[in-house]
């Protein structure tokens, strides 16, 4: 990338229109923590009127989410994350990226020691919800509380607060004629369309579960799915962080991966990684394969639009409030508002619970949580509360960090209001209609 990631900020007129969506301008107050001030900030650096290494400037844009809640409400039509992107890139020569954001996005780069480092992880995540409940909203309490809010949603805590427990009450409100399955049985829909899921590196390591609902609801909708050996982490972690030179090596793996698999859609779970995978024919600009990252650009679908073009088929009643939490790099990166609420719209019978300020980051942001952990703490508190005046039986969200992020401060504020994957919620339903039969002894 070069001085034309900056071209996206000149049509800016200063107007402030975007101030009041940015959740770190609305924590602090400072012009300089809002978009409006970053991008004086961002304009200074391309001039050359500030240095790289020049403290203050490096101090605000790290302080940005990269939430991009401030481009859609733009009037001018600012386009402000490959400016964000070009600058963290120049500051990697500068300053040390945090030693905790190091060791993440190493590990999730390299499948032979992600692959066992969360299998450990997965193994204590029965305990994550005791030791979070212990320690409450300490550092390590917290960390307890967003490993504990990766487990599959099919049983699980009592819920004292909503009579009853709220994992139990989504069984119960749907409940399974069968295991997990991967065939419909009900009136099997024409194959319409071949896909390959985006697996990623969080999502297959903790999120397994979605993956399989994800599998399922997509067969049970008319889609045909083959697999696509050696795809790997999205690099949208790296890329957040300044490290390109990683994130291009990872996009370019995928593309070579992604090309090879003989399949019409790439389907992603997770928000991030969507939006990552959609722009890599950015990130690989100027690259050999910049055509094929194109190419492969083209045939991303998040999991809900797929499924809402495909129908989604209704499934089986659920009576249950829920409450929907869109993802930023869904919302606002992808501009995908509707289709995940049509999916949850599928299950008849669940009852959509309105969420003040919803369209606000939760304070995840792909590493953000842990290079800023108290900006990051401060702006997901007015998410809780805002989930807390809600009260819904659970929380629907479409990216693994989200649902870590929200789930842990859910915890932490003694909430028990379960975090699931909408598609989570259409398998249960699914399962409990009938569609699927169950395979294998
Ligand atoms: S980014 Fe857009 S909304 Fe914000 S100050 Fe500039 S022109 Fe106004
Ligand atoms: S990306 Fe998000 S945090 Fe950053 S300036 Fe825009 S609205 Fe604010």
């Amino acid at each position: 990338m070069t001085a034309s990631a900056f071209a996206g900020l000149a049509p800016c007129v200063h107007c402030g229109f975007c101030l009041q969506s940015c959740p770190t301008f609305l924590v602090t107050g400072d012009e300089a923590d809002g978009p409006r001030g970053r991008i004086v900030l961002l304009r200074a650096l391309e001039r050359e009127e500030l240095p790289a290494d020049d403290a203050a400037l490096i101090h605000h844009l790290d302080r940005c989410l990269g939430c991009r809640a401030c481009e859609p409400v733009c009037p001018s039509g600012v386009s402000y994350a490959p400016a964000l992107e070009e600058a963290r890139r120049r500051f990697a020569d500068f300053r040390p990226i945090p030693a905790t954001v190091r060791l993440v996005v190493a590990v999730m780069a390299e499948p032979a020691v992600r692959t066992p480092l969360l299998t450990v992880a997965r193994l204590f995540r029965p305990l994550a919800t005791v030791a979070a409940r212990a320690l409450g909203s300490t550092r390590i309490g917290f960390l307890a509380g967003m490993l504990a809010a990766t487990k599959g949603r099919v049983g699980g805590w009592a819920d004292r607060r909503f009579g009853g427990s709220a994992d139990q009450r989504i069984v119960d409100a749907a409940t399974p004629v069968s295991a997990p399955t991967s065939k419909p049985v009900t009136a099997d829909p024409p194959i319409r369309r071949s896909a390959v899921i985006f697996r990623g590196c969080i999502m297959d390591g903790l999120f397994g579960h979605v993956h399989e609902a994800t599998a399922r609801t997509l067969e049970a909708n008319g889609y045909a799915l083959v697999p696509a050996p050696g795809q790997g982490c999205c690099g949208a972690l790296h890329a957040h962080a300044g490290l390109e030179h990683t994130a291009r090596a990872l996009a370019r793996r995928n593309v070579l991966a992604f090309g090879r698999a003989r399949a019409d859609e790439i389907i992603v779970n997770a928000a991030g990684c969507g939006a990552a995978l959609k722009e890599y024919g950015r990130l690989l600009a100027g690259d050999l394969l910049e055509p094929a990252a194109h190419a492969m650009a083209a045939r991303v679908r998040d999991v809900s639009e797929a499924l809402t073009e495909a129908g989604p088929r209704p499934g089986a009643a659920m009576d249950l409030a829920v409450a929907y939490d869109p993802p930023c790099h869904l919302l606002h990166a992808q501009r995908i508002a509707r289709q995940p609420l049509a999916l949850l719209d599928a299950v008849p019978g669940l009852r959509r619970v309105p969420v003040d300020e919803s369209e606000l980051c939760c304070g995840s942001a792909g590493s953000y949580s842990l290079s800023q952990p108290e900006l990051s703490r401060e702006v997901l508190a007015r998410k809780v509360a805002a989930i807390a005046r809600a009260r819904p039986d659970v929380l629907a969200t479409g990216n693994p960090g989200c649902a870590m992020q929200i789930g842990a401060g859910l915890l932490a504020a003694g909430l028990r209001i379960p975090v699931v994957h909408p598609v989570e919620l259409l398998d249960r339903s699914y399962g409990a209609a009938g569609v699927y039969q169950q395979v294998g002894p």
